[in-house]
């Protein structure tokens, strides 16, 4: 199979082929490395990448999976057995893998290859890649911009085809906000649906892993194959699997969909964006849906209710790193105190440092009634708030990001101001919900803009077969990614 064809292939496409013999894993592994041996010294979507352990499980692979032979690219704090994870951070630089993620071993299992381990804003926390200790990720598009964050890495792999695919994770929005700055798709699954077992913790009422793909059937796909309930993860719930032929013949008529008003009408939001999003909205209501604003009063609140329990609850996982059991120790410590204090001084970053500070200050004996407690309960407010409208509507439609990808240097510039930015994301992560975020335009100078659709607790069918309404019909109608009819997630 020529080149060209190859990398038009969708990743079930390309799975079919595989089983169908008309190209091999290893060819397809090849294409991957080929691309990266080209793209990557400029883009830097990935912290290690394993070739050799990749071609060998490439020959050796069963044919049957439904992702067989498919490479995939895995967040750099999702764990593989004996590979590096490093998690973006000084901290964990040298730390290999004593197992694998549960998620990651389901998708060998159906027949990925892993490519390698794609860079990431440090532990998770950022917006743009940039406080990766091993210096930035580049958007796929233009070298001075960044990819979004924190999956940065993941999603400027897939978008230059140094990977079919990949699994970032999301806390407050690392799979949604990329994925839209890179013209892609990414699905943040209900909250437990998918195993955090091997998923190294952030905020772990928030984390989830999830798909950044080309095409909503390709996200399907890699739900089907990713979820289900694990011993090893308490948290972790029964979901279905999602029917691929469903998601082919949805319909919008008559479905009722609301849109967020006080983030469509937020004045932080650039013009371009709301103008691609009213473009969806109006897509929609020609295709038969009934589309209306909805005003939900604790979305105002929404960061300030993420940033105090994710910061709490990561300067309580982050604990865990003192010299003394995993990774990185500081030389020369002539007491413990010391070594606590000197390992985390040199081996945190400052955006990291500055959550566990944040966190440590909600949850002290002085301000925990009044930081911590408060925003726990407005979180359960906003739970309700989305109940109430989910028995009103069946989709919830907002942007993804206020902006297309800013230029690198920003958010380092003015951190208060890149926290803002998550208005969008963070609403669906307190409430658990799943929410995708799918292609819908592009600004005047040609950068990706995203649309994000929401459901109901388990409602990634009623997401994914909206999302894929919008990449059939709404591309062929406008062109606006420039893609054709049959757009289904080549590059
Ligand atoms: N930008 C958010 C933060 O920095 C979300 C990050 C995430 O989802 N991992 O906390």
């Amino acid at each position: 199979m020529e080149k060209e064809e190859l990398f038009s292939l969708p990743a079930y496409a390309l799975a079919e082929a595989v089983q169908n013999q008309k190209v091999t894993a290893e060819e397809a592994l090849d294409a991957v490395f080929q691309r990266i041996e080209e793209r990557e010294s400029d883009l830097h979507a990935y912290i290690s990448t394993r070739k050799e352990a990749a071609q060998i499980e490439a020959r050796n692979l069963k044919m049957q999976g439904k992702l067989s032979g498919v490479p995939v690219a895995i967040k750099d704090n999702l764990m593989l057995s004996g590979e590096k994870t490093t998690c973006g951070s000084k901290m964990l630089q040298e730390y290999v893998a004593p197992y694998t993620a549960t998620c990651v071993r389901k998708l060998q299992d159906s027949g990925c290859v892993i490519v390698g381990k794609t860079n990431m804003d440090e532990f998770g926390m950022g917006v743009s890649t940039e406080t990766s200790f091993f210096g930035a990720t580049s958007h796929p598009k233009a070298p001075s911009f960044v990819p979004g964050g924190s999956s940065g890495g993941a999603a400027a792999a897939v978008a230059s085809g140094e990977a079919w695919a990949a699994v970032g994770t999301d806390t407050g929005g690392s799979i949604r906000q990329p994925a839209a700055f890179c013209g892609l798709v990414g699905l943040r699954p209900t909250y437990g649906t998918i195993s955090r077992h091997g998923l190294v913790a952030f905020a772990s009422s928030m984390d989830i892993a999830g798909p950044i793909t080309r095409s909503v059937k390709d996200s399907a796909l890699f739900f089907n194959v990713m979820h289900g309930q694990d011993p090893k993860d308490q948290t972790s719930v029964p979901s279905d699997d999602v029917s691929l032929d469903q998601i082919e013949q949805y319909s919008v008529k008559g479905k009722r969909i609301g849109v967020l008003r006080e983030l469509l009408e937020s004045k932080d939001v650039d013009e371009e964006v709301s103008q691609a999003v009213r473009g969806v909205m109006d897509f929609y209501e020609r295709s038969g849906a009934v589309v209306e604003m909805v005003d939900m009063s604790l979305l105002d609140h929404a960061v300030a209710i993420y940033y105090v329990l994710s910061s709490a609850e990561a300067s309580s996982n982050l604990a865990r790193y003192d010299g003394v059991r995993y990774g990185f120790r500081a030389e020369g410590c002539r007491n413990p105190d010391e070594l606590y204090t000197k390992t985390r001084s040199e081996g945190f970053g400052l955006e990291v440092k500055r959550r566990i500070l944040l966190g440590n200050y909600v949850l002290s004996s002085e301000h925990f009634e009044d930081c911590f407690r408060q925003a726990e309960r407005a979180r359960e407010m906003m739970r309700r708030e989305f109940s109430h409208a989910f028995s009103k509507y069946d989709l919830l439609l907002s942007p993804v990001s206020a902006t297309t990808a800013p230029h690198k240097g920003k958010a380092a510039a003015d951190p208060l101001a890149s926290y803002l930015s998550d208005l969008c994301t963070v609403p669906a992560s307190l409430a658990g919900i799943p929410a995708i975020s799918v292609p819908c335009g592009q600004s005047r100078s040609g950068m990706p803009i995203g649309v994000q659709l929401m459901a109901d607790r388990f409602g990634e069918q009623e997401i994914l077969g909206a999302a894929r309404v919008l990449e059939r019909e709404y591309y062929s109608e406008t062109d606006i990614a420039g893609k054709g009819a049959s757009s289904d997630g080549g590059i």
